[in-house]
C-alpha cells in the first residue's frame, strides 16, 4: 500500500522513507546516498544521516548496528529481527517476530506512547562455530 504523505515530513524525508520502504532489505546511509545520487532527490551523505536521525525521532525509521559498526536502517512498520554473527558479521532475518504479541502494561509504559521496538540476537554462525571447533584441535 502506498503510504499517504505525512504532514510531519519534508520532501527529503519523504524521499528517504519511500526508498527504505521500496527496498527489500535494510539500507545503510551509504546505500541511500548512492540510490538517490542519480535522481533529482540527490543529497549529501551528511544530509542523508541528518534526515535519517529525524525520521528515527518521529518513530518512522529504526536503525541497528552490525559488529563492523555499519548502521542499517529500515522502516519501523516492517517488524523484522535478525541474528548476527559476532565473528564474521553475517546476519540472518528471523521468520517471525518473537515479541509481536507482547504488550506493555500501562504501569510499565509510565505515560509513554510506544512507537516501535527493536530486538536483536547475537551469536556464532555455523561456519564460525565449525572453524572455532577446528582451531581448538591440536
Ligand atoms: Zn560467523
Ligand atoms: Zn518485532
Amino acid at each position: 500500500m502506498p503510504p499517504s504523505a505525512d504532514p510531519r515530513l519534508i520532501p527529503r524525508q519523504e524521499r528517504l522513507l519511500a526508498e527504505l520502504r521500496a527496498a527489500e532489505q535494510e539500507l545503510s546511509g551509504q546505500d541511500l546516498h548512492a540510490r538517490l545520487r542519480s535522481g533529482k532527490g540527490a543529497m549529501g551523505l551528511a544530509t542523508v544521516y541528518r534526515h535519517l536521525r529525524q525520521l528515527q525521532q518521529k518513530g518512522l525509521v529504526r536503525c541497528r548496528h552490525l559488529p563492523s559498526g555499519e548502521a542499517l536502517f529500515a522502516p519501523t512498520e516492517r517488524d523484522e529481527h535478525h541474528l548476527t554473527c559476532v565473528d564474521c558479521g553475517s546476519t540472518v532475518r528471523l521468520a517471525h517476530c518473537p515479541v509481536h504479541d507482547v504488550h506493555l502494561h500501562d504501569t510499565d509504559l509510565a505515560g509513554f506512547l510506544p512507537l516501535f521496538h527493536t530486538l536483536e540476537f547475537f551469536g556464532l554462525c555455523t561456519d564460525c562455530r565449525e572453524r572455532q571447533a577446528g582451531d581448538r584441535e591440536p
